[in-house]
């Protein structure tokens, strides 16, 4: 419903609601609103809304309140509407749903021209900077966050998105470089500079690779469609554990995630190469050594 500008309810109304909101409480907003009135309220107003919207249903004003008060409630909306800022600048309704429409796949230099659309621009990044943002304070729980890492494994970016990125982070300092190593947020007691066993040469990490079908084990990617050889991943962490039954083939972007949730990955991947080459663990997650088992290789 539209009233004039200066338009006054009449005073029974006005208490009614008064009193009705100081029965409710006051709200900052319709969703606190919405949240306080009881089911049985918003049920009512449902069908209230349902009734009035059958009874109107195919009905033009004519039909519904004569000839002669349909003329008038025609007057009384167009009078109405002439204050309404949709029908401002002499725009009727239709010709501001044309030029909604004409804007679609449109960008705004191109609809407003530059100068408005860097004002729009302006005005729309201002609105949504900090606390005005309706993100902001929000945190991810690490579900969630696991969900988007996983979702976004293996994708790449374009070359104009890593561009931007790039341009992004210049001059930026990484929040952990001035750390020493012992503080670093994925330190693991210096066990990246524990040496490998001799097992562990290009020779070994090819059968793996071999083996696992030159495919990343969590993303599937292909070693071809990687940007490098794949990683041969300690299942258990260990590097002096370089046998068949703890080790997988990752892509380098699968491989920097199992830094985190070790004892998460560390069942993961026990269970998937039990599945995948008969291999055998014991409940507390040790490895079954059976060196008369040649390395399996699935493809070459
Ligand atoms: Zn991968």
């Amino acid at each position: 419903m539209l009233y004039e500008k200066g338009y006054k309810f009449p005073k029974d109304i006005v208490e009614k609601r008064t009193s009705t909101r100081r029965k409710n409480g006051w709200f900052k907003n319709l969703n606190e609103f919405k949240k306080k009135i009881s089911e049985n309220t918003a049920s009512r107003r449902i069908e209230v809304r349902e009734k009035m919207s059958k009874a109107k249903k195919g009905k033009n004003y004519d039909i519904r309140y004569g000839p002669k008060k349909a003329q008038e409630v025609r007057n009384n909306i167009s009078k109405s509407l002439k204050n309404h800022p949709h029908y401002k600048n002499g725009k009727s309704m239709a010709k501001m749903l044309e030029f909604n429409r004409s804007k679609n796949g449109r960008t705004y230099e191109e609809i407003y021209g530059k100068e408005k659309a860097q004002q729009i621009k302006q005005k729309m990044s201002e609105s949504k900077i900090g606390p005005k943002n309706n993100r902001y304070g929000i945190k991810l729980s690490n579900e969630v966050k696991k969900k988007m890492q996983l979702n976004n494994l293996g994708k790449k970016r374009s070359e104009e998105a890593r561009k931007h990125i790039s341009l992004a982070h210049i001059g930026s300092i990484p929040w952990n470089k001035e750390l020493p190593p012992d503080q670093q947020p994925n330190w693991q007691g210096g066990k990246s500079f524990e040496p490998y066993t001799l097992d562990f040469n290009d020779e070994f990490k090819e059968l793996i690779r071999k083996r696992d079908g030159h495919i990343c084990q969590l993303c599937e990617i292909t070693q071809a469609d990687s940007e490098r050889k794949l990683a041969v991943h300690h299942i258990d962490y260990n590097k002096l554990n370089s046998f068949q039954q703890n080790c997988t083939s990752l892509c380098i972007k699968c491989h920097i995630l199992t830094n985190y949730n070790r004892d998460e990955w560390k069942t993961f991947f026990q269970s998937l190469l039990k599945r995948k080459y008969g291999y055998e663990y014991t409940p507390d997650q040790k490895i079954v050594l059976d060196f008369n088992k040649p390395i399996e290789v699935l493809s070459s």
